[in-house]
């Protein structure tokens, strides 16, 4: 039976994504909301909503007997994750699939796998992905640890295999602060995440973040759709993305992009994916898989015109991926400006009530958001309150483009980030494409001092 009832397990702008790419295939819609966003747009737009909670998202979102018994009383046939809370959660996935409900992302042993670092690691090397060289799986004992160091060369940064966020990360300039520096890793491994499990990789002093999309049908068939470049983050957020990145030549992409789809068809991947990458002098180095649709994923369905959520939603249907790799073409340039509530200087988050709301238009302009006047924005959650995306023919013409957008969009009562995008977008280097994972933070240090 086709899905014609999708149960949308997540709030805000990806639960909003979610909802118009299923009513543009005719497919309903059952929002699920804690009691702080019952005047939510993403719950005002679905066919039916269920309150499965409190505020806090551990009872809500993350609830997910809560989450399970909405999808039966509204006898929804699909549950889509979006991104954040369960959408990386191996054991929620294999719960709904025990419901009879069909699961919108990737199989979950693959959301399992690429969820361990070590394992994921391991998997992508065999899969032919190159890798950042470090130690070959988990380092318990601190001679090998050195050998291993001393092998790679200094610094090296030891990480969490159960890591997220940049948790229980640690860089390492020398061999006489190992000892340490692995304990620590370690002891602060073992309180974030309850595994002391670490592991060692070269550390790359001044790499970009490039990252490819991927989309396997689980049958052994996957394309990749470019690339994205998310080098500007502020604590291992991003905070502005593009495609194409300004440094990857059709050539490069083309032979990167086959290497990740072909790693991911011999998987037998199924649903979108995000094979992330630290990129060095010219070369590529694994950190991670994402088994989930990405906050930056317009500004690939820009430059390719895919559909990313309702390829997601054929594919879980068992439906053929609606592209080959061949057919797919990629046109101009697209950016992303994510806008938060908060201080554009300080960064303290500003919920509240929005007083007066208007989203910028015309031609390439995409706004994606829950906002309205009127509108409270609760504390509880993530801060990101909209997307600006824009596409140009030129990335030129798309950052002319942003700038004047940036000038259209109107956001009161709440202090938002979209001064900072302002300035950030005026910066000569931004301007030439010339920024690494680093340049963000230290524009800040220097525009503050
Ligand atoms: P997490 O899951 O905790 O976010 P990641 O492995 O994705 O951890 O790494 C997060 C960030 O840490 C990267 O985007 C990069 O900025 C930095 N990082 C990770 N590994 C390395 C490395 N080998 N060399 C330099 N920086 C790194």
């Amino acid at each position: 039976m086709a899905i014609s009832r999708i149960l949308i397990a997540n709030r805000g702008e990806i639960a909003l994504r979610v909802h118009r790419a299923a009513h543009e295939m005719g497919i309903e819609t059952v929002a699920v909301h804690s009691t702080a966003d019952a005047d939510a747009m993403h719950v005002r737009l679905a066919d039916q909503a269920v309150c499965i909670g409190p505020p806090s998202a551990t009872d809500s979102y993350l609830n997910m007997a809560a989450i399970i018994s909405a999808a039966e009383i509204s006898n929804a046939d699909a549950v889509h994750p979006g991104y954040g809370f369960l959408s990386e959660n191996a054991k929620f996935a294999e719960i709904v699939e025990a419901h009879g409900l069909k699961w919108i992302g990737p199989k979950p042993e693959h959301i399992r796998t690429m969820g361990d670092k070590v394992a994921a690691k391991k998997s992508a090397g065999e899969l032919g992905l190159p890798l950042v060289p470090g130690s070959d799986g988990a380092v318990s004992d601190y001679d090998e640890a050195r050998l291993i160091a001393a092998d790679i060369g200094y610094p090296v940064i030891i990480k969490a295999a159960s890591g997220g966020g940049g948790r229980g990360m640690k860089v390492c300039p020398s061999e006489d602060q190992l000892e340490t520096l692995m304990k620590q890793a370690g002891s602060e491994a073992k309180s974030a995440f309850g595994d002391d499990t670490v592991y060692i990789e070269k550390y790359l002093g001044n790499p970009r973040h490039i990252e490819f999309q991927i989309f396997g049908d689980g049958e052994g068939n996957a394309i990749h759709l470019g690339e994205r470049d998310c080098s500007l983050q502020r604590r291992h957020q991003k905070v502005l993305e593009e495609a194409p990145s300004p440094v990857i030549s059709a050539d490069e992409r083309a032979r990167m992009g086959k290497v990740c789809a072909d790693a991911m068809a011999a998987m037998g991947y199924r649903g979108a994916g995000t094979i992330e990458f630290l990129w060095e002098n010219g070369e590529f180095y694994f950190i991670e898989m994402n088994t989930r649709l990405q906050v930056e994923h317009p500004v690939t369905e820009a430059i390719t015109g895919v559909d990313l959520v309702r390829e997601q939603i054929r594919i879980a249907d068992g439906k053929p991926l609606s592209v080959t790799q061949d057919e797919l073409r990629f046109a101009g340039h697209s950016i992303e400006c994510r806008i938060n509530a908060e201080n554009a200087f300080t960064f303290a988050p500003s919920p509240g009530l929005v007083t007066s709301y208007h989203a910028a238009g015309g031609m390439h302009v995409r706004v994606d958001s829950g906002l309205y006047a009127g509108y409270r924005i609760p504390p509880y959650y993530d801060s990101m309150i909209a997307k600006l995306i824009v596409y140009g023919r030129t990335r030129e013409g798309c950052i002319m483009r942003l700038k004047r957008a940036l000038e259209e969009m109107v956001v009161e009562g709440v202090q938002t980030s979209i001064p900072l995008h302002q300035e950030l977008i005026r910066q000569d280097d931004f301007l030439n494409g010339d920024y690494t994972i680093k340049w963000l933070e230290e524009w800040l240090a220097e525009r503050d001092a």
